[in-house]
């Protein structure tokens, strides 16, 4: 949450310890390489993104793209992803009241391959209970697609992304304060206080400004009072409730994986399951109905790492799990995507990560999803609170929602609403 005050400028208040993610490094052949617990990809253009990493020469690098499908011990490479899903939910036609992706399943004459990979996206990527994920926004989203389907990482880290934006901040205008937990916000026009805790709990100095930015996640916003993390508004913002509920928070499992060696790329291995010569080094193997339906690598920065995820209605049941169970499903499940034994997976397993995003106060779950009938809800809690009170965040990032560019973009929109009012 980032605070506007006369004289002294802005008061960012960040409740964790640190500005960026966890990351721990490997070696393999002497380069270190990033293990990302939270946000891997810059998906699509990720202008907003870029634009931050580009000035300070800070490298991209572009996925393959190669994704595959993991039927009966086989590995079929799957072309056309995400131009496939496009073009199903380019099939959505509009209907009078909003409908979810599976009802808009459900109601179509084939069900085939094509609506398998709809729901393991919408599942997936979006991290949403297909029977809650709103299908107009989907079509929306279709619709104004600029068919960049470009998947990039930034091989030294994402948490460069948040460093440098850190780093960029005018100290003399500037104050950043960390382990600083907003409990409450109390504003009316041109006035807001807000009230913290150090991360012990204890009552830190209250902030005063003139007006203030919300970047909260989705799932802080809709907690409940008294939840572990949530933020008491003072009055309530009874006219975001709407667009609080057109919003659902998407819920995921990402499990790290590292090895001794990247034996899934070695081309005996590949070719008993491709049943090609040539060496098929997939970046994603998808495997509906598994716990972990979907595996990546780490390509093309050639870690031995591999990463499950799931998201959605998957990722709910294994909601609670210890770090140990979660660590047990995750390899029966890549077993079952490399068919292989699951004693030769560990054996080779040589170090392992997850967060529990679902369970973390200061996150309470994944990104956002549009539910049904929620397909301008993004856009309303946007909408700032007379000049007072401005939102950002994904949530707020209408078609990038869901990810690091679109809060990027959306915190940069209320900045300048904030220095325009
Ligand atoms: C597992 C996972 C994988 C992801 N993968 C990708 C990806 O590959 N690409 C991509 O673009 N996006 C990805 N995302 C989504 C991306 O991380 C988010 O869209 C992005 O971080 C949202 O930024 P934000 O500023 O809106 O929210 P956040 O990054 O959640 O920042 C909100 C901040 O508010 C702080 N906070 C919370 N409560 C309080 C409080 N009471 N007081 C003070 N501070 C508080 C939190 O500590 C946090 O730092 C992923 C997310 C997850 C969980």
């Amino acid at each position: 949450m980032a605070l506007g005050r006369e004289g002294l400028h802005v008061v960012v208040l960040e409740a964790r310890d640190r500005i960026g993610g966890r990351i721990l490094t490997i070696h393999r052949q002497g380069w270190p390489v990033p293990l990302e617990l939270g946000a891997e990809f810059l998906h699509g253009d990720a202008e907003a993104t870029r634009s931050v990493a580009a000035p300070a020469s800070l490298a991209t690098v572009e996925l393959q793209d190669r994704h595959a499908w993991v039927h009966g011990g086989r590995w079929t490479e799957r072309s056309g992803f995400w131009d496939e899903f496009q073009a199903l939910c380019r099939q959505i036609r509009p209907t009078r009241r909003d409908r979810s992706f599976a009802a808009f399943v459900a109601a179509r004459r084939s069900r085939g391959r094509r609506e398998e990979l709809g729901r393991l996206i919408v599942e997936g990527y979006h991290a949403a209970p297909a029977d809650d994920m709103s299908a107009r926004s989907l079509a929306e989203a279709a619709a104004g697609d600029t068919g960049s389907n470009r998947q990039r990482r930034l091989p030294w880290g994402y948490d460069a992304i948040p460093h440098l934006l850190r780093t960029a901040l005018d100290p003399e205008r500037v104050e950043v304060r960390l382990s600083t937990a907003v409990t409450r916000v109390s504003h009316r026009s041109g006035e807001v206080r807000v009230d913290c805790v150090s991360a012990l709990g204890n009552a830190l100095p209250s902030v005063a400004a003139r007006a203030a930015l919300v970047t909260l996640p989705l799932g802080v916003l809709q907690a409940p009072a008294g939840a572990p993390g949530a933020v008491r508004f003072d009055p309530p913002l009874e006219n975001k409730q709407a667009a609080l509920a057109g919003l659902g928070v998407a819920r995921a499992h990402k499990v790290v994986l590292r090895f001794r060696e990247a034996f899934w790329e070695e081309p005996s291995f590949v070719k008993a399951r491709t049943g090609r010569d040539e060496p098929a080094v997939f970046d994603f193997l998808h495997a509906p109905g598994t716990a972990f339906p979907t595996w990546w690598t780490s390509a093309p920065l050639g870690a031995s790492v591999l990463t499950g995820w799931v998201g959605g209605p998957g990722a709910a049941r294994l909601d609670g799990r210890s770090p140990r169970a979660m660590l047990a499903e995750a390899l029966d499940a890549l077993a079952d995507v490399l068919c292989c034994p699951r004693r030769h997976v560990e054996r080779l397993l040589d170090g392992w990560a997850w967060h529990d995003w679902q369970s973390d106060p200061f996150a309470r779950g994944a990104y956002s999803y549009p539910r049904v009938g929620g397909a301008g809800a993004s856009d309303a809690l946007a909408r700032p609170i007379g000049g007072t009170l401005h939102f950002a965040g994904e949530a707020t990032g209408a078609d990038e929602a869901g990810t690091v560019s679109g809060a990027i973009a959306s915190g940069r929109r209320a900045a300048r609403a904030i220095m325009g009012s």
